[in-house]
């Protein structure tokens, strides 16, 4: 059993392409965890397991894998990087102590490194960058590392030099060890040969070792006082001083290498050992005490009371439904009873298993600092807080970006109908940016997610795992309503039902609301509610359900059936009738009340505007601005990259459509794009109309 200080929970963050799965397949194959390395191109990697992501070439549902390296235990989270997935870069973030960035030695910080980069630097996670690719033609190790510097962190910090580059790639200088590895070109790719550090790079070395040094003295004393009386310094005194500067987050080391080459990823692994912190490095989130509502820190104890987060759901054909936890507190053994702080439900840790890729090993119990996955749960779900009886504590919600394309589906067939929507549900409980809905008026299905890669996997999925084929109509922007005036409804109900009266009246004012600027409910995001009622007579419970109502009823706006945002329902009056006063027809007025407030309130559309990144040779930034602005978008900032420049934008999603191919030939297929969601506008006057006469058709 592994000491909890030997645990290292980290994941890989980076663009697509840079090499996560190439280096996670060797990152297991030198630890012995496989025996036979894929390679991304042959569409046999351990990560990549899932069918799509085999012929795709991309990672798309982060596994958890657990292996071994002199002694430390590593649960590594292999994360996406395609846009369209950061909810699950979102969420393994959330749950590690560490993390490796991996960049590419030719085309250095990508738009998408950039931002998983920031998402762990919300999370306060302490890294290490690992440059990839240094034998492919063009490498450029120096223009990197001043990328990272400038554009992600001053605190990167080189560990290591390489020699050489592209096919003349000869090795990799250890400033810590200071010696070098020697490029490997046998066959064998875990042989790992050092050397000398060869007369003419001694003085390089050297340097660059005293600029080391010097970068991280503060965060050791003796290191400190050896470094100013001039004395040699020792690589284990270095790696402490490292370590501790990469745990506080002051210090990123750069290492370099090529993981398609087998060459550097075991100096890596020795890195990780290292560097990054294990669950008893780091501060836990904050909970909430919820017998004061007052916050506490949890301690990796395995002997504490039992805290974990659910961070992720999984349901496959023959295990069932496989929920991730990461353990902060405590000990959860198999067969033991939990409660869940998030739902009020309990239930039992039927069985507790370690992944291995898509292989299990079963677990008798899983202490603090763990990851491992419950089976057989009926009633976990993503962000839930699962803790022993009389541990009262809650861990803040998960938080997932916006779902903004939807498309509307039909089964082929009748006999599909059930069978649809029992998979639907299954794939959105699998997933938090996954949404089913059906249209009140038509009866369609409409499945929404984070973009167009996003659903068509969903849709291959239907299709591979759970065999329904379905007809789909064209993907669609999720459009959100809001309201711009006050207004004031009421709704009586007055119902005979089996000769017995139900009753229930509510008058409600509904009012513009921003959110943003109510420190209340800003991290919530949610519309607001008051009771401005002051009287004993009317029990809580009928307060409670004219509010549930009220948010519910906040599903539907008047012009699209969409979500109705920034808006603040004040109940101004009701009425009580003993005896006659019930929940339900309470609810039913609210519901009633507010569909008719909607349409009085001045309701205007708000559209996703989408943060969108082009990379372009400068030829060609001209019309791509031009075009730019034909599609209502705002230029934010362009910046020079080399040869290249990058032009950041904000561009409403329903202009997006096509523009792959459109970029293509304004660029003659030079130029790149990427884009995610960034926040939802009001539409202009004009174009409402137009939209809806065109979805509605008058
Ligand atoms: P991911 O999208 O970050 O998971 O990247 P992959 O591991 O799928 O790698 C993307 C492509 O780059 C694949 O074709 C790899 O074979 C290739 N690749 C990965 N590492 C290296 C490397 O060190 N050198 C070279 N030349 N190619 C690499
Ligand atoms: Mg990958």
């Amino acid at each position: 059993m592994t000491e909890i200080s030997d645990i290292r929970n980290i994941g890989i963050i980076a663009h697509i392409d840079a090499g996560k799965t190439t280096t996670t397949e060797r990152l297991l194959y030198y630890t012995d965890t496989i025996h036979k390395m894929g390679e991304v191109h042959d569409g046999n990697t351990t990560t990549d397991w899932m069918e799509q992501e085999k012929e795709r070439g991309i990672t798309i549902t982060s596994a958890t894998i657990t292996c071994f390296w002199k002694n430390k235990q590593i649960n590594i989270i292999d994360t996406p990087g395609h846009v369209d997935f950061t909810a699950e870069v979102e969420r393994s973030l959330r749950v590690l102590d560490g993390a490796i960035g991996i960049f590419c030695a030719v085309g250095g910080v990508e738009p998408q490194s950039e931002t998983v980069w920031h998402q762990a630097d919300k999370y306060s996670v302490p890294r290490i960058a690992y440059i990839n690719k240094m034998d492919r033609l063009g490498a450029d190790f120096e223009n990197v590392l001043e990328m990272i510097k400038n554009r992600l962190t001053p605190n990167a910090t080189c560990i290591q030099l390489p020699i050489g580059k592209e096919d003349h790639l000869t090795g990799i200088i250890d400033l810590v060890e200071m010696r070098i590895a020697i490029f490997n070109t046998s066959d064998n790719p875990k042989n790992y040969e050092y050397a000398e550090i060869p007369e003419n790079l001694l003085e390089v070395a050297k340097n660059a070792r005293e600029v080391l040094i010097d970068k991280i003295a503060d965060f050791d004393d003796e290191l400190m006082l050896a470094f100013l009386e001039g004395d040699d310094i020792s690589p284990s005194l270095i790696k402490r001083a490292l370590r501790k500067g990469v745990i506080q987050n002051k210090i990123v080391p750069v290492l370099t290498g090529s993981s398609l080459k087998n060459f550097g990823v075991h100096l890596l692994l020795n890195a990780i050992n290292d560097y990054l912190p294990s669950p008893t490095d780091i501060a836990l989130p904050e909970v909430i005490d919820r017998t004061n509502n007052e916050k506490i820190c949890l301690k990796t104890d395995p002997n504490a009371k039992f805290a974990a987060l659910a961070f992720k759901v999984q349901i496959e054909k023959h295990t069932g439904k496989l929920v991730y936890i990461r353990v902060y507190s405590g000990t959860l053994k198999k067969g033991e009873i939990f409660y869940n702080q998030t739902n009020g439900k309990k239930e039992r840790a039927i069985r507790l298993i370690q992944m291995q890729s898509n292989k299990k090993n079963d677990i008798d119990h899983a202490r603090a600092g763990d990851i491992v996955a419950l089976v057989g749960t009926k009633f976990t779900f993503t962000g839930d807080t699962i803790t022993e009886e009389n541990n009262p504590v809650l861990l803040s919600k998960m938080d997932f970006p916006e779902s903004v394309i939807s498309i509307a589906i039909e089964p082929k067939t009748k006999a599909d109908q059930d069978d649809l929507s029992e998979a639907l549900t299954r794939l959105e409980e699998e997933d938090p940016t996954f949404k089913v809905k059906q249209d009140k008026d038509t009866g369609q299905i409409l499945i929404t997610g984070m973009g167009e890669l996003h659903l068509d996997i969903i849709l291959d999925r239907l299709k591979r795992e759970y065999n329904i084929s379905v007809n789909q109509g064209n993907p669609q922007v999720t459009y959100k309503e809001t309201i711009t005036e006050i207004c004031e409804v009421d709704e009586e109900l007055r119902r005979e039902l089996n000769n017995k009266i139900t009753y229930g009246y509510v008058k409600l004012r509904l009012s513009p609301y921003d959110y943003e600027n109510d420190p209340e409910n800003h991290l919530q995001k949610k519309n607001k509610f008051i009771n401005r009622v002051e009287s004993d007579e009317i029990p809580a419970s009928i307060i409670e359900a004219i509010k549930e109502s009220a948010f519910n009823s906040c599903s539907d706006g008047p012009l699209l059936s969409g979500q109705i945002e920034g808006l603040q329902v004040e109940l101004i009056d009701t009425a009580y009738h003993q005896g006659e006063s019930n929940e339900v027809a309470y609810r039913v007025a609210t519901g009633m009340a507010i569909s008719k407030g909607l349409q009085k309130a001045g309701a205007l559309i708000l559209e996703p505007i989408m943060n969108v990144t082009i990379i372009s040779p400068v030829d060609f930034i001209g019309d791509i601005i031009g075009d730019i602005n034909v599609r209502r978008g705002r230029v934010i900032e362009i910046r020079t990259m080399g040869q290249k420049q990058e032009i950041l934008a904000e561009i409403p999603l329903n202009e997006m459509f096509g523009y792959s191919t459109r970029i293509r030939s304004l660029s003659q297929g030079r130029a790149v794009f990427t884009m995610e969601f960034k926040k939802y506008e009001k539409i202009p006057l004009q174009l409402q109309q137009n939209l809806l006469k065109k979805i509605r058709g008058y």
